[in-house]
């Protein structure tokens, strides 16, 4: 199984993904968790990402590809579910690319919707704990705008195949809501 989630920054993705991941024991693929990795290991792509996530910009289209063909090839025999990737319309035509030369498709979209203010909050209490370089206000702001721009357009892009979930309520809330959408 090859499940894509999507949704702005504090949607609360992450947090379902690794609920999915588990439950239908898939490989949790978080391109923030991989990126942050890369920084930590001071690797090419670390050094290459470490700017642009510092400033809640995004990594360059050509990096998360290349990085994202040879993690899913790797993976080409396990379910995957897609945490942060694809976030612009040239990633998801590359995706279509990448699991077309793997001759896979992908089997469900899921879509986090939160209202804006919502979001924000949510982000400026995680910022507290986190410790994260990119959670100050400035830059969760920036990561918001970002979103709109340039990660917002995939839900046109994807809209025949989108479940669009409601991400407002309990943790466990949400995940029936998607685990009703997907069995
Ligand atoms: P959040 O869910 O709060 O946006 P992530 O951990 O998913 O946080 O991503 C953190 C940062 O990693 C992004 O702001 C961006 O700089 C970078 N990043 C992650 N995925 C991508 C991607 N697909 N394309 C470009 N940059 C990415």
């Amino acid at each position: 199984m090859k499940l894509l989630i999507m949704g702005p920054p504090g949607a609360g993705k992450g947090t379902q993904a690794k609920i999915l991941a588990q439950k239908f024991s898939l490989v949790h693929l978080s391109t923030g968790d991989i990126l942050r990795n890369e920084i930590d290991k001071a690797s090419s792509v670390g050094l290459k990402a470490q700017t642009y996530m510092n400033a809640g910009n995004l990594v360059p289209d050509d990096v998360l590809l290349e990085m994202m063909n040879s993690t899913l090839s790797r993976l080409k025999d396990q379910g995957v579910i897609l945490d942060g990737f694809p976030r612009t319309i040239p990633q998801a035509e590359g995706l279509s690319k990448i699991f077309k030369s793997l001759n896979q498709v992908i089997d469900g979209i899921i879509n986090i919707e939160v209202d804006k203010n919502v979001l924000i909050n949510r982000l400026v209490e995680r910022a507290k704990k986190s410790g994260r370089a990119d959670d100050t206000e400035e830059v969760i702001i920036n990561r918001q705008n970002v979103y709109l721009e340039l990660t917002a357009p995939l839900i046109e892009f994807y809209k025949d195949n989108l479940l669009s979930i409601n991400g407002d309520g309990s943790i466990e809330k949400v995940t029936e809501r998607i685990l009703t959408r997907i069995q």
